[in-house]
């Protein structure tokens, strides 16, 4: 199904001690699926300086009554219309508090039978026994980085606590309670800091290392009244693209900061590319090429553009058989064979 659109609010019809109410729900379109994607509470005690429900931000708040969340939650996934529930917070109370009360709703809809899709995000300093428990709970779990080392969250979210114990401890704590990269996430505000790719670049292939699979790059987008729309532009989009494809290198790829330095200005930053990120590092590698399929490493293969995880796994699995040919190789990469194959040292299959 070709979705068209990223946010829709459909209604859906509750019964409540006063009989029947008509709400409407905020649906995110995300890869797997429609999510119910919401705030048990808008109403935060915090200063980030780029968030619109900041204290000193004029929004209208709204809140959860727990028990309704569950019961729209539950009726939206029986309906089809959504296949699970993404739940954050703002900092309306204590931390922990916070975290706790996320984690209850998610206790309450597993009690009531409900097995589809959860995405809790907790809050920072969130205690190890109640980070385990959302695991046991959840499908995904994760605490927002917000910025990419402890001086430029500090600048963007001066009271929300300490990055390094409050955050990046918990994530990696999340990670190794896991064991699984796709169930813990993280998401950093991309250009909120004034940071370079170089910094967010380090930091992922840190955070993949340890176990965090799963990272968002939110780009900055100023909202007026906030004490860095005066200080920092909009964050293109082309910016948080690029970052993903460099995260999906390292990630599934096996590619290093190192193999990606060679493309960083001298500011630390990928310049608007026209090709994919990873034709671009093919460009500018020539020491990586010809690659001889009957020898070379899985790492070697996935640097090929056209070669993914997939038919890398599929090369070799042909070569441990002693069937890989110049026409299953060609089978193989189907029309992807015209830009494949000048990669390649095709010798030894008898392409001369
Ligand atoms: S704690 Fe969250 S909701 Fe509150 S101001 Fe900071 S980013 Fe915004």
């Amino acid at each position: 199904m070709a979705w068209q659109w990223k946010w829709r609010e459909p209604s859906i019809l509750i019964q409540g001690a006063e009989g029947f109410e008509r709400i409407e729900i905020p649906v995110y379109r995300s890869t797997g699926g429609p999510i119910f994607k919401t705030l048990l509470s808008s109403g935060c005690r915090m200063d980030c300086r780029y968030c619109p429900f900041a204290y000193f931000c004029k929004v209208r708040r709204t809140a959860w009554r727990p028990d309704r969340l569950v019961r729209v939650s539950l009726q939206a996934y029986r309906e089809g219309l959504v296949r699970g529930l993404f739940l954050s917070s703002a900092l309306y109370g204590d931390p922990e508090r916070v975290s706790s009360d996320i984690i209850e709703v998610a206790e309450q809809l597993r009690r009531a039978g409900y097995k589809g899709y959860i995405h809790l995000r907790l809050m920072p300093g969130t205690p190890p026994g109640l980070i385990r428990r959302a695991l046991e709970l959840a499908t995904r779990v994760g605490i927002n980085l917000e910025a990419p080392s402890p001086s430029a969250f500090q600048e963007i979210a001066p009271s929300k606590g300490s990055w390094s114990l409050d955050i990046y401890s918990k994530l990696l704590y999340a990670a190794r309670i896991a064991r699984d990269s796709r169930r813990v996430d993280t998401q950093l505000v991309l250009g909120a800091s004034g940071e370079s790719d170089e910094e967010v670049l380090r930091l992922v292939e840190t955070l993949v290392a340890r176990g965090v699979g799963i990272i968002h790059f939110s780009p900055y987008t100023p909202v007026p009244g906030t004490p860095l729309a005066e200080k920092r532009r909009a964050t293109p989009l082309w910016r948080a693209h690029q970052l993903y494809e460099a995260l999906v290198l390292i990630r599934d790829y096996s590619f290093t900061l190192r193999d990606i330095e060679p493309a960083l200005t001298e500011h630390g930053f990928l310049p608007p590319l026209r090709t994919r990120l990873k034709e671009y590092l093919a460009q500018l590698h020539p020491e990586w090429f010809p690659v001889d399929p009957t020898t070379a490493s899985r790492r070697e293969l996935v640097r090929v553009p056209g070669i993914g995880p997939t038919t890398a796994n599929k090369i070799m699995k042909a070569r441990s058989q002693g069937e890989l040919s110049l026409e299953l190789l060609r089978k193989l990469l189907g029309p992807r064979w015209r830009k494949v194959q000048r990669y390649l040292d095709l010798s030894d299959l008898g392409d001369n």
